[in-house]
């Protein structure tokens, strides 16, 4: 259109310019939409990733509070779902109350204050409602605030669990919970309010924010869910409704006859109300998202290129030839994946997984001589001290004359270890979280291994493997995560399991004893008798002190491990004890733990240092002291302790006086079973995803609503779609909205590692790789 538009007269100039002019503005309009007009208040329009305060009613101080909820944006409060529902549809007054129930009912201030003047009072609501009278207790409260709460008139609303008192006659709730109560304005009242009348939504508490106003305000964001609208693809999956509509029905359900209930208790008595279509498309959603996520991350790590590693040579043959043992099939299996890996050019980031004791450790450290071979340094990360020591010890013991220098980080060090690994003479550096203090530098970083990864954050290995150019990562977990759950906790890592143990490993018998005396001598004879013989035994205490730790959750009962010291002193005289816990000083576990391994000690007492990973070959008994507290994966962990030789061993379980049915159902789970896998199965199952993940590792994935247990059905529909529509648009070009939230969803992903000190450069590390990504 402008050829030769230079050497053209006036005239014609401004003719090519009208006619240039819509096309000009056709083409802008297909590159960005029209920039929006400015708010003529001084709100901004509602964006889905702007600031809280955008929405009406949310100032300065409401959106500090929503802060405290993690809500920063509105499309964090889309996703903020009611904790449960009110159905205020029908609401009973007082006049219906009965007592020894549990009942939501209102009823009108006919008076409120304290009882009498001074300390010892009340203060006392009282409601009335047909006659009727009601009354709420409170034996804490500030008076002031109270009074203005309850104004005479003004109708209240509250569940509780509904008590007499004897001396006045009349019913009563006693300290009614905060959030099950809800104090209405007259305005409230009106036709259509969103407070009566309807199925109520109601929300998770913050102090400073009450449910009237947090519920006015979720109104209005779920009146923004238009913000969600074109980002999910229609022809998604079946039995879906509009992103939108769901967002909005799940905040103020409209389209259902009953009041829904989506807990978990719910559905394990056969609810279905995760199936209806606003929970359903809520929880494909998240799950479609986070999948594609995951995806993405793949394909940026593998589009960063990584490290071609050399066939193995001088190190890893002799770490190998110096093995007192042969590896099992799948051990060489495993190992053969993983070296394969690490020579192609793209980067490795596996996930070994494999029972407790199946000899994960040694592929990690051959795999490791092999990265040295090529001239990298690697480092090991391990979740204990006590377990990256042994880790070390075992290097140092197989590597002596080698030339190669293994070094241990350790939080208040020295600076020389460090420097070692920054300058490159450390070949090996192991250590704890103390490996991602932003102190630590390598000199060249080519492989990381993280072993007993589920008790790491995402965000804690990959601010280790950012310490490296593209290194290969080999992350190891001996609590096998449920096929279900691995695609979504691991999305981004390859898996390799390691199946069986090696051979002669005799299955660890194990029984459930109680507190009788008889138990007691039962389990004292089979301690002495292995003592004798010259083998160790673990005894795993809850608790250090039971005193110290304070009786208030509940502890009563529960073995502490110096009290537990000391009735086994008595009870196996001349049987040397020890005690280990958490809370000693380091260097002063360390040699509990040497002296244990090196059979200084014939008992260790200790609480769950030393869960993971701790090989002492010849321990034969594991005693765990009220089992019963303990999660199934986290037994069968402890378990794991022994059984690591030649040698029979025995896991008691103790179980905890009064224990439930269930518990002791649990318990005998593990007395059945001696797989780790279907173990993990039936803890999953027991106690929900959260529980069984444990916080740090369920942040790799965090869902707002949707749940890896209830959910399942819907978790494998959208994968099934996410893969499918990578496959028709592996860059996502056709789906702008759908990809940009995915990267912003990457680029959120919680980051744990936040109490570690960092500086605010390195601490993102996600975004620095995500700014190398085409966009
Ligand atoms: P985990 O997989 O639980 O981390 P480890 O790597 O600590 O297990 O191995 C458990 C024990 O088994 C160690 O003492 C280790 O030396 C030993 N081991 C590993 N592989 C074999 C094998 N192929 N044959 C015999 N013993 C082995
Ligand atoms: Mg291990």
């Amino acid at each position: 259109m402008f050829k030769g538009f230079d050497g053209l007269p006036a005239p014609e100039k401004m003719e090519v310019l009208r006619r240039a002019v819509p096309s000009i503005s056709a083409v802008s309009q297909s590159v960005s939409p029209p920039a929006p007009r400015p708010a003529p208040a001084a709100k901004r329009p509602p964006a889905l990733r702007g600031a809280i305060d955008s929405v009406k009613g949310v100032g300065y101080k409401f959106s500090s509070i929503l802060a405290k909820k993690n809500i920063h944006t509105v499309m964090d409060a889309l996703f903020h779902f009611p904790l449960r529902y009110e159905d205020r549809r029908e609401i009973k007054g007082v006049s219906s109350a009965v007592a020894d129930s549990w009942q939501t009912v209102s009823g009108r201030v006919e008076s409120a204050g304290r009882t009498r003047p001074g300390p010892g009072a009340q203060f006392r609501v009282v409601l009335t409602e047909g006659g009727s009278a009601l009354d709420l207790v409170w034996f804490h409260f500030d008076e002031r605030y109270m009074r203005e709460r309850y104004k005479k008139g003004k109708l209240v609303i509250v569940s509780g669990d509904i008590g007499v008192d004897f001396r006045r006659g009349s019913l009563q709730i006693l300290h009614p919970a905060p959030d099950r109560i809800e104090v209405l304005d007259k305005e409230d009242e009106a036709r259509g309010s969103i407070h009566i009348d309807r199925i109520v939504p109601v929300y998770s508490l913050t102090g400073g924010l009450g449910q009237r106003r947090l519920r006015t305000i979720m109104k209005n964001v779920s009146d923004s869910s238009s913000l969600l609208d074109g980002i999910m693809p229609g022809d998604c999956a079946e039995g879906l409704v509009p992103l939108p509509e769901a967002v909005g029905e799940m905040h103020f359900p409209e389209k259902t006859d009953n009041c829904p209930d989506f807990s978990r208790a719910a559905w394990d008595a056969g609810g279905k109300d995760r199936t209806l279509p606003a929970p359903k498309t809520v929880a494909f959603f998240e799950f479609f998202i986070h999948r594609l996520a995951m995806e993405m991350k793949k394909r940026e790590r593998r589009d960063g290129g990584g490290i071609s590693f050399k066939p193995e040579d001088k190190h890893y043959r002799r770490f190998f030839d110096g093995l007192p043992f042969s590896l099992t099939d799948s051990q060489s299996d495993a190992l053969s994946f993983i070296k394969e890996r690490m020579e192609s050019p793209l980067p490795m980031n596996a996930l070994l997984q494999g029972d407790v004791g199946s000899g994960k450790t040694v592929i990690a450290l051959l795999a490791i001589m092999k990265a040295l071979d090529s001239g990298y340094q690697a480092a090991l990360m391990a979740p204990t001290q006590i377990l990256a020591e042994q880790h070390a010890r075992f290097i140092s013991e197989r590597t002596q004359g080698a030339g190669l220098k293994t070094v241990v980080l350790k939080g208040g060090d020295s600076g020389a270890d460090f420097e070692s690994a920054a300058n490159g003479e450390a070949d090996i550096v192991v250590g704890t979280h103390a490996l991602i203090y932003d102190r630590v530098k390598f000199k060249r970083l080519g492989f990381v291994v993280v072993d007993e990864q589920h008790k790491f954050g995402v965000a804690q290995r990959d601010r280790l493997v950012d310490k490296g150019r593209s290194p290969d990562i080999l992350v190891m977990t001996a609590t096998p995560i449920p096929r279900s759950l691995a695609m979504t906790v691991y999305g981004d890592l390859e898996v390799v399991t390691v199946r069986g143990l090696p051979e002669g490993r005799k299955e660890v018998k194990t029984v459930i004893l109680g507190s009788s005396p008889p138990d007691r001598r039962r389990m004292i004879k089979a301690m002495k008798t292995e003592i004798d013989a010259g083998r160790r035994c673990y005894v795993v205490c809850p608790l250090i002190d039971p005193e110290g730790g304070g009786g208030e959750d509940g502890s009563e009962g529960v073995a502490g491990v110096f009290d537990t010291a000391s009735a086994l002193r008595k009870d196996l005289s001349g049987a040397r004890v020890a005690v280990l816990h958490g809370k000693m000083p380091a260097q002063e576990k360390d040699s509990v733990m040497l002296d244990f391994q090196n059979g200084g000690t014939d008992v260790l007492v200790s609480t769950t240092v030393v869960e993971v990973g701790i090989d002492v070959p010849d321990a034969t008994v594991a005693v765990i002291e009220n089992a019963d507290r303990f999660g199934l994966s986290q037994i069968h962990q402890l378990r794991g302790r022994v059984g690591r030789g030649e040698h029979k061993s025995l896991c008691i379980l103790l179980k905890s006086p009064g224990i439930s049915e269930e518990g002791l159902r649990r318990l005998e789970v593990l007395s059945k079973n001696p797989d780790g896998f279907s173990i993990a199965e039936t803890d999953l199952e027991m106690r929900g995803p959260g529980e069984f993940l444990g916080t740090k590792q369920s942040g790799a994935a965090k869902f707002h609503f949707a749940d890896l247990v209830m959910d399942t059905a819907v978790l494998t529909q959208a994968q099934a779609s996410a893969k499918e529509i990578l496959k028709s648009d592996p860059e996502l070009e056709k789906h702008p909205a759908l990809k940009k939230l995915s990267l912003e969803i990457l680029r959120g992903l919680p980051d744990e590692g936040r109490d570690y000190p960092s500086t605010s450069k390195d601490s993102g590390s996600s975004t620095s790789s995500l700014r190398r990504t085409r966009n």
